[in-house]
């Protein structure tokens, strides 16, 4: 029967509903650690939105055309939002993995012609078609693990036409898939080899992304976001300023990646613009951490990276939490560094290495993620208004989500009202 010719859904006979409901911006401190759990509670959804949240008699009596799906004791959580991925890329880079462990460094990889740099030769090679069959079913692997909003950043084309393949294969993505995708311009991933290679050259790369790619992205409509690798060896902070100012100019909204490796003022800088988040973090310093807790930027964690990296440093989360700082948690999902789909392992990495609770863990994955894209008041939560984006896993309690750790229990989400992911597990 059709999903879209009747009185609507009524979620039923759920254990838990995490409901994450309340105001419609990043969560701050204390208010992180309160996801609204409700129990014999049904959800009703009309259209595209959350119509009720209430008992279930009550949800009933007021849809009684609904059609019920029963969520046979499993937790219903707002679908998970995914708010930093670079997930439209060629092919995988497995071989780096032994290279890491032997010894080289990130840095030492991508010097020796690895890295992101190899993605970059790849992606230019590759027709746009080829690019959306690639990101595809690794979109679908994202999405099977709960996710229903995720980000997905250019930055492997480094010139103007790969950077316009790019974004233009994610906005057919974003046209073609159930779930909300988000695309950002990441022209300033890097200097292109090319570039590297003259004196001139980063600063004619730079005079590149200003005068013609930012102005083209913009022209069409490709990005929501500007992105920015701030990092030593990569851009510098004056470098990212002036980056970031021409993109808000053009109409943008900011992210910036900051202090990864090194703390390098750019939580600073990410602050001081007022950018809709600052990710990474693991490097960050004291004055860094202030920086953000007094504005409204969300602090994106991303310790898949640091796991897969085997590095042992960690982005202060309790600090940046009890600073006041509101905190999401994304994947990072990009063939380098973070090859992982599953946005519940970074849950399990959030509260096992950044030592925050379930709830700080499930907050940063929901409404938090979602404010990191400026979406807070359209997804994030389940509340009456509400984009009807929701995640149904096979467990009893929600602190059972970042327990098994590595597992699969998504037995099927819906975003915009309608089924998104289903398992093989599926209700009916
Ligand atoms: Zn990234």
């Amino acid at each position: 029967m059709s999903w879209l010719d009747d009185g609507g859904l009524v979620f039923v006979n759920a254990s838990q509903v995490v409901t994450c409901a309340g105001p419609a911006r990043a969560r701050r401190g204390a208010e992180m650690n309160d996801v609204s759990l409700r129990v014999d509670t049904a959800v009703a959804v009309r259209g595209d939105r959350i119509a009720a949240v209430g008992t279930t008699a009550d949800v009933r009596g007021r849809f009684p055309d609904a059609r019920e799906i029963d969520c046979q004791r499993g937790v219903l959580t707002p679908g998970l939002v995914d708010s930093h991925t670079h997930g439209l890329f060629g092919r995988a880079r497995f071989e780096e993995q032994e290279m890491r462990a032997s010894g080289l460094d990130y840095m030492e990889i991508a010097r020796r012609g690895g890295g992101i740099h190899s993605s970059v030769r790849d992606l230019r090679a590759q027709s746009e078609d080829a690019l959306v069959d690639a990101a595809r079913p690794r979109l679908w692997r994202l999405a099977s693990f709960g996710t229903t909003t995720v980000e997905v950043k250019s930055g492997y084309g480094l010139s103007l036409e790969d950077e316009l393949k790019s974004l233009r294969a994610i906005g057919r993505l974003a046209r073609e898939l159930p779930m909300r995708v988000v695309p950002t311009f990441l022209g300033a991933h890097e200097i292109p080899l090319e570039h590297r290679e003259r004196a001139s050259g980063r600063s004619e790369y730079i005079e590149l992304l200003v005068h013609q790619m930012i102005p083209s992205v913009a022209n069409e409509r490709l990005a929501r976001f500007a992105d920015v690798f701030c990092e030593t060896g990569v851009y510098t902070t004056d470098e990212s300023r002036r980056i970031l100012e021409t993109a808000r100019a053009a109409g943008l909204l900011l992210k910036l990646h900051a202090d990864e490796l090194s703390p390098g003022g750019g939580a600073e800088l990410a602050a001081s613009l007022d950018a809709t988040s600052a990710d990474h973090l693991a490097a960050v310093s004291d004055a860094g951490v202030a920086a953000l807790a007094a504005a409204s930027t969300v602090a994106t964690l991303l310790p898949g990276t640091m796991l897969f990296l085997g590095q042992s440093s960690r982005a202060p989360a309790r600090q940046l939490i009890e600073a006041g700082a509101p905190v999401a948690l994304a994947t990072d999902f990009n063939p380098g560094t973070s090859p992982t789909p599953n946005l519940p392992l970074i849950l399990t990495l959030g509260v096992s290495q950044l030592h925050l609770t379930v709830a700080e863990a499930v907050i940063a994955a929901t409404i938090n993620g979602a404010a990191a894209l400026a979406l807070a008041e359209e997804t994030g939560q389940i509340a009456p208004g509400f984009s009807a984006d929701l995640a149904l896993f096979d467990i009893r309690d929600v602190r059972e989500l970042p327990y098994w750790y590595g597992d699969n229990h998504c037995r099927a989400t819906w975003v915009r009202g309608k089924p998104c992911y289903q398992s093989n597990l599926a209700v009916s």
